[in-house]
């Protein structure tokens, strides 16, 4: 059922964004592109279904094409390019000691600015790896511009995500490198971000009705994910799809069926950890939610480990406080653990589930970033953090 007009939750939407956005359609110059965050499919059926964690990816697409967006786009495609340059940073990292291990990842803006505020000697150990959206906005104004043959100052990027920090994420100074690249650097990587409860706040504003949308796909070139970027949005999904890439770069080989369901850094526990054999070398990880599970960790010896993973909502990404919440009850943790299985499922359904071996990633390094760490792929995909 659909929250009702008194729930507290539909009256403290904040509208701006979203109004901006409405402007930007109605605009025939611009060219409006969405995309969409991997938890967003797994929280946005909570708000029109009594289902918790209903995975309507297709119904998602179909809903933000009748609000009028030129294209949708999947921010699983660039979780994968993440992945790829992240995953890259980390081996050289441990090849060649280009920098202090162990490295903690970079997507989470809201650890990002924590450790920037309270343990800005720890910086150096953030992956310089933008977040998904950092890297999906850049490839949009500048890839997808040029094969278009668009203006990219026309192009109006509007992210859909599970998180109220990538509001503040999107307006930091220096992600303004797609026009500091073609010379006008008033132009920002991503325009906008509106929350998966805005976004369903919208469709009820527009009648959209969820129940009679048919499935549609997401846009091509920008638009496909493996089932490595889809599990992003769960804690511990980040460290998996890393590692199965990082399995393959070292030894050459698939990854085992452990890497393909590691279950040692999936499930509600706050601080997870694990160590997997690659090759002659052993990785060891730890996964982390919360921030008063980081900073207990950070107190700790974390000169063991080599690669962390921390996000700051419990359970990671499909818990985001842009997730709505089904029929007005919190959301708690049988309704984490059932968007979180959601994601699994379709994980191990699909038959890309490597980040490598996603098509759109290889196209894209062929016909423009060249390699991981290349110069173009430092200009656009990596980022500097500052002491706060
Ligand atoms: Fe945003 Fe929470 Fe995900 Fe961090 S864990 S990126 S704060 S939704």
């Amino acid at each position: 059922g659909q929250c009702s007009a008194s729930c507290p939750e539909q009256s403290l939407q904040v509208k701006s964004e979203v109004e901006l956005v409405k402007v930007a359609i109605r605009d025939p110059e611009k060219v409006v592109v969405f995309s969409t965050s991997p938890s967003v499919r797994v929280g946005l059926g909570d708000a029109f279904t009594d289902k918790p964690g209903t995975y309507v990816e297709g119904k998602m697409v179909a809903a933000l094409k009748a609000l009028g967006a030129d294209y949708v786009f999947d921010v699983t495609f660039s979780a994968d390019l993440t992945i790829i340059e992240e995953g890259c940073e980390l081996l050289q990292r441990i090849l060649t000691n280009s920098g202090p291990l162990p490295q903690f990842t970079s997507c989470c803006p809201a650890w990002v600015k924590f450790v920037e505020t309270y343990y800005p000697d720890k910086l150096p150990h953030i992956s310089s790896a933008k977040s998904p959206i950092g890297m999906q906005g850049a490839t949009i104004k500048t890839y997808f511009a040029a094969k278009q043959g668009l203006d990219p100052r026309r192009i109006v990027t509007v992210n859909v995500t599970p998180c109220t920090a990538k509001k503040a994420e999107i307006r930091r100074p220096e992600l303004n490198d797609a026009g500091e690249l073609l010379g006008c650097p008033e132009m920002r990587d991503n325009d906008y971000v509106i929350t998966t409860k805005e976004l369903a706040q919208w469709m009820r504003e527009e009648q959209v009705d969820f129940e009679s949308l048919t499935d549609q796909d997401f846009d091509s070139l920008l638009g496909k994910g493996s089932g490595a970027g889809v599990i992003f949005g769960n804690t511990g999904g980040v460290m998996e799809a890393a590692l199965r890439m990082a399995y393959r770069s070292l030894t050459g080989r698939e990854a085992d069926g452990k890497l393909l369901r590691f279950e040692d850094v999936r499930g509600m526990k706050g601080i997870k950890e694990a160590s997997v054999e690659i090759g002659d070398a052993t990785i060891r990880v730890a996964v982390i939610y919360g921030t008063a599970n980081a900073a207990k960790f950070l107190e700790g010896d974390i000169s063991r480990y080599h690669f962390v993973e921390v996000m700051t909502c419990p359970g990671g990404c499909i818990s985001g406080a842009g997730q709505p919440q089904m029929n007005c009850i919190p959301v708690v943790d049988p309704i984490r653990v059932s968007r979180i299985g959601s994601m699994y499922a379709e994980d191990e359904k699909m038959t890309l589930r490597n980040s490598m071996d996603n098509p759109e990633i290889q196209r894209v390094y062929q016909e423009f970033y060249q390699k991981p760490l290349g110069e173009l792929s430092e200009k656009l995909l990596h980022t500097v953090y500052h002491k706060r």
